[in-house]
């Protein structure tokens, strides 16, 4: 690169990939290897002894995914990051190195569905305590703070409803307590925001959303903002206390500001196992090469299909921090000026069978669970992703019957609005 700042998107194109040094190869080779021989028996011992950086076996590190994981560190701001197999992996390895059973942490209330299930479940068989807050005051998080808290967890933007969260005011009150805050950015992605600037300590992805961007392959990502002090308070022995499997090494002293990151691989990564394939890494690095392109077009397209919705007659309400008139547009205009999201909820006035109806009446829209494809996605949770809830805790969980979730994608706005149309004709 020639300049000394590059900008977003040269990043999104450049970071981290360099004309493959044997080949010549431009595009980023997949490394489709399992091991990678040593020069010889000192360079292996000091692989294994970490006192040289250096690839061993892709379980642990591999040049394909060492590039996406440069260039999602550089989109961030981070020092340095490690990619997984999903977005669940990057959370259950933040967790696995700060939390010994006994522990809590101390979550939002508003999170993706998949993380209130493990939180709530899985990881309380690892003896791992999850503690609600209302991600809307900052200080429910203070209240539940106790000894054996050991970190923060906040959506920037929180799935399903699209709602922004007050990034710097938690940051904040974790700070107070001496706990990082760990953020999950997938739904805005570092185009629209980035964490490490309003406070949060580690950032993670579900890399399989808009960063790959095409549906197609899932990865997770942990990026260490650098900043957080682990040996302050003896809480997180694992980086700051010598570990036996390397030759009493202390982490953080080791690492200094990349040293969560080290830890995650290491100690998390080595003996838990949930490696992201080298395919995988090539296909969402891939993708990130266009993000700034496509998360500019579908915040536009979003922003102009809540518009025309909320005009519609059979239209309840539509949930959308974009719209000026939105309870969430403030914070929105604070921390994503560059627009709201792709995804969003409203009402239909005709209720669950409407919903129904609704999402079957669709043509060029995919009926599926999952977000940020390309491709313009639609579920009605009350009949699907929230079907086992009472109708109290479908409400509560902003999935009543009435509501039906949007991705938007980047077709032509037109084509949007007008399967949209046609389906709501039916009804
Ligand atoms: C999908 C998602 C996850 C989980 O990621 P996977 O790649 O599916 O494991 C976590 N957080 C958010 C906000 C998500 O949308």
């Amino acid at each position: 690169m020639t300049t000394q700042n590059p900008g977003f998107a040269t990043l999104a194109v450049h970071a981290g990939a360099q004309p493959d040094p044997t080949t010549g190869a431009r595009a980023t080779p997949i490394y489709q290897t399992t091991s990678f021989v040593f020069n010889d028996a000192d360079h292996a011992a000091a692989l294994f002894g970490l006192q040289q950086f250096g690839n061993i076996y892709t379980r642990i590190m591999n040049p394909t995914q060492a590039v996406l994981e440069e260039r999602v560190a550089a989109l961030e701001g981070g020092t340095a990051a490690l990619a997984v197999a999903s977005g669940h992996a990057a959370q259950m390895l933040v967790f696995h190195t700060i939390m010994k059973p006994g522990d809590n942490f101390i979550a939002a209330r508003k999170l993706y569905g998949g993380s209130i299930n493990q939180f709530g479940h899985a990881f309380k068989n690892f003896g791992w305590e999850v503690r609600w807050a209302d991600p809307a005051d900052p200080e429910s998080f203070a209240s539940l703070v106790d000894e054996r808290t050991k970190g923060v967890f906040i959506e920037s933007l929180a799935n399903p409803g699209g709602t922004f969260v007050d990034i710097a005011a938690i940051a904040d009150v974790a700070h107070r307590h001496g706990l990082p805050l760990i953020v999950d950015n997938t739904m805005a992605s570092p185009y629209l925001l980035r964490p490490l600037e309003h406070g949060a300590d580690l950032v993670i992805h579900s890399l399989t959303k808009f960063l790959g961007g095409h549906g197609n392959s899932m990865g997770g990502i942990i990026v260490d903002g650098g900043t957080f002090d682990w040996s302050a308070s003896g809480k997180y022995p694992m980086l700051s206390e010598p570990r036996p499997e390397y030759a009493g090494v202390v982490l953080h002293q080791t690492f200094g500001n990349i040293a969560f990151a080290i830890a995650c691989r290491v100690l998390g990564l080595r003996d838990l196992g949930a490696a992201i394939s080298p395919f995988n890494a090539f296909m969402i690095l891939t993708g990130i090469e266009t993000l700034p392109l496509r998360m500019q077009r579908h915040c536009d397209n979003a922003l102009a299909v809540a518009k025309w919705l909320k005009g519609h007659d059979k239209v309840a309400w539509v949930n959308y921090a974009g719209l000026e008139d939105d309870p969430n547009n403030t914070l929105q205009r604070r921390y994503s000026p560059k627009g709201a999201g792709a995804v969003f909820t409203f009402g239909l006035k005709g209720g669950y069978d409407a919903g129904k109806a609704f999402v079957e009446g669709l043509q060029m829209f995919s009926h599926l669970a999952n977000i940020g494809d390309t491709r313009s996605l639609v579920i009605h949770p009350a009949s699907t992703t929230h079907r086992q809830l009472s109708e109290e805790q479908q409400v509560a969980a902003g999935a009543g019957p009435d509501v039906v979730r949007l991705s938007i994608g980047i077709e032509d706005q037109s084509d949007i609005i007008a399967d949209l149309e046609q389906s709501l004709a039916k009804i």
